[in-house]
């Protein structure tokens, strides 16, 4: 088995600077906490990180950064396999997409990059004619710590 691959993420900050997205204090600490996030967060759990740094932040700003993220292509939207439910999690975008694992007994999320992934995306182009812009695959199963 291939060993977990580290995803490098895209730097979210500088991204928006670049489409010349105003960074207010607020839209710069969500987009701190995506960035930094070391799994994928939900709406909520953005909420309640960043409202300990910013009490007066409030969910309506959450959702519409997220939203405007997500209108640039710089996160992922994903229910992994709906472990919580309808939750969405989001994740800043990596420079290669990645399968997610999902642990159905312990919830931990696996992320996994592989060549091959990259080539099947290739075929797709090339026998369907068809441009992929954003794809997500994902597993249920159990992870090695459940088996
Ligand atoms: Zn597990
Ligand atoms: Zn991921």
């Amino acid at each position: 088995m291939e060993p977990e691959e580290r995803v490098t993420r895209r730097p979210l900050e500088r991204e928006l600077v670049s489409r010349g997205v105003r960074m207010t204090h607020q839209r710069r600490l969500l987009v701190q906490i995506i960035q930094g996030a070391d799994g994928h967060l939900d709406a909520i759990a953005l909420w309640q990180r960043a409202r300990s740094q910013d009490p007066t932040i409030n969910k309506v700003t959450v959702y519409r950064t997220l939203a405007m993220l997500k209108k640039y292509g710089l996160v992922d939207e994903l229910d992994l396999m709906h472990l919580e439910g309808g939750r969405h999690y989001y994740e800043a975008k990596t420079t290669r997409d990645h399968i997610h694992l999902a642990c159905l007994k312990c919830g931990r999320i696996q992320e996994f990059e592989s060549s091959l992934f990259e080539k099947l995306k290739g075929q797709i182009e090339r026998e369907q004619q068809f441009r992929i812009n954003t794809v997500r695959v994902e597993a249920g199963g159990v992870c090695d710590r459940c088996k």
